[in-house]
């Protein structure tokens, strides 16, 4: 049945079946009208408030409010979506950041749907707003699970070594210097028969708090196993990743463990080398570290 052959009572009971779904949703709709690919006028519907703290007033008192309220560097794609409805393509949903009222960050989807009039000419259009907070910190945290190690929240042995093959690409794409560093405490086994498992969780945390303090944030820092770890330095030749090294192991050397008092580790060091495998340059770092281990322990070994 075409709208015009339903009886002006139809209409209303179905445009208010409408409005008291739409008020049921947390959902809300923008609308905004456009002639000559302008803007005429934006309004927004009550619910904006449940979405970003702002009623529909604020927003008709200040017209840039829905762009100053777009977190910083999502701003390019909703203008980029918002030019593309204005001059009437269609463009498709776009998930971005808001800053609501209350200074928090929310995720929300934006479903721009184009408005013809009776003659088919475009007139503007509506926008869906749906909050997709909880949905994209459940992402995000799943990413966190299956990347990260739970205890250190460094990064896991899975990840470190996807990161690995990428940086040997990158290594080679662009002739750029990689190292890599690997490190294993010393006599861990004793810290835990003497002070408790807990105890030696507690070290392993400050281990790689300390580390990843002394790190660039384009390091990569990983832990590979119980009690070992490694670190790609990018961009980075044998003579800065021996340095870093040293740095890191005077760094835990000095620390003082609480319970446990005085913790060393021992360090392998290596750079990458052109007919390097993945395989090859793991197996170089190891046997650095191997040698530190056995040269003493609380030392650095470059091979
Ligand atoms: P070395 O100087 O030769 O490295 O001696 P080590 O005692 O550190 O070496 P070993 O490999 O014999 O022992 C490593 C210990 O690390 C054994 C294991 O119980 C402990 N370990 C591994 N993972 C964890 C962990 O997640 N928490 C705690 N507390 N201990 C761990
Ligand atoms: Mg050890
Ligand atoms: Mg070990």
């Amino acid at each position: 049945m075409q709208d015009k052959d339903k009886t002006e009572e139809e209409l209303i009971e179905e445009l208010t079946r409408y409005k008291r779904l739409l008020e049921a949703v947390t959902d809300y709709i923008y609308t905004v009208r456009v002639e000559n690919s302008h803007v005429v006028s934006t309004t927004h519907g009550p619910n904006c408030i449940r979405i970003t703290g702002y009623s529909p007033e604020e927003y008709e008192e200040n017209p840039l409010l829905w762009y100053q309220m777009i977190y910083e560097e999502d701003k390019n794609a909703v203008l980029e979506q918002a030019s593309k409805v204005v001059s009437g393509k269609p463009a498709p949903f776009l998930e971005h950041r808001i800053i609501h009222k209350d200074g928090s960050i929310r995720w929300v989807r934006n479903t721009p749907v184009l408005r013809y009039d009776e003659h088919g000419q475009f007139i503007g259009y509506d926008g869906l707003i749906s909050d997709i907070t909880e949905r994209k910190m459940i992402e995000e945290k799943l990413v966190e699970l299956a990347e990260r190690d739970p205890l250190t929240n460094i990064y896991n042995r899975r990840k470190f070594y996807n990161f690995l093959e990428d940086e040997i690409e990158r290594a080679k794409r662009y002739k750029r210097p990689l190292s890599l560093i690997m490190f294993d405490i010393d006599y861990f086994k004793k810290v835990n028969d003497m002070y408790g498992h807990d105890v030696g969780d507690k070290v392993l945390i400050i281990i790689a708090d300390i580390v990843a303090a002394n790190i660039r944030r384009i390091d990569v820092f990983g832990r590979l196993g119980g009690e070992e770890f490694g670190i790609l330095v990018s961009d980075t030749a044998i003579e800065g990743s021996k340095a870093l090294a040293e740095k890191v192991k005077g760094k835990i050397e000095s620390h003082n463990f609480d319970v446990a008092g005085k913790v060393t580790i021992s360090i392998g060091v290596t750079e990458y080398k052109d007919d390097d495998t993945s395989d090859s340059f793991l197996k170089r770092v190891d046997d650095a570290l191997y040698m530190a281990k056995d040269k003493g322990r609380n030392r650095v070994e470059v091979v």
